[in-house]
């Protein structure tokens, strides 16, 4: 496996050379900036699943915040005052009534996105995607076919 390209000026590692990204601009704070208690205990919570899945790497944009092993598996996309907004990358498209949206990059590359209203919602269901999302992003699930990187 090719080693992770580092940009020159954020220093931040991708698989993919040149990824495009923000370039160190944002940063979680300045997302949660301005949102209520409920949303910001949402997001950490969530927050808090994902670091429990391994090593992962905040990459926030201008409007949402990735969540990065090798490549972005998902990501916050909107907070608002009392929902988050969510997508996990799998490498297959996986029914469930919760999902809201399944986009069909490739064949190997399904965005499936997903509501949460309460920190109860984050769940074994929930954990369970972003369990198979973050193999996805560790690229275990390549043979030989390269996908696109999320930013
Ligand atoms: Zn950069």
């Amino acid at each position: 496996m090719r080693p992770l390209w580092k940009c020159p000026k954020c220093s931040r590692e991708f698989a993919n050379r040149n990824q495009e990204h923000s370039c160190g601009k944002y940063s979680v704070e300045d997302f949660l900036d301005g949102k209520t208690q409920k949303a910001i205990a949402i997001y950490r919570a969530f927050e808090e699943l994902v670091f429990g899945l391994g090593s992962v790497r905040l990459a926030p944009a201008k409007t949402r915040v990735g969540f990065q092993a090798r490549m972005i598996f998902a990501a916050v996309n909107r907070l608002s005052s009392d929902k988050l907004q969510a997508h996990v990358v799998l490498a297959r498209r996986l029914e469930s009534p919760r999902f809201t949206k399944i986009e069909t990059i490739s064949a190997r590359n399904h965005v499936h996105h997903f509501v949460i209203e309460s920190v109860d919602q984050l769940d074994d269901e929930v954990l369970a995607w972003l369990q198979e999302a973050y193999r996805v992003g560790l690229q275990q699930h390549l043979q030989s076919d390269s996908s696109p990187g999320f930013d």
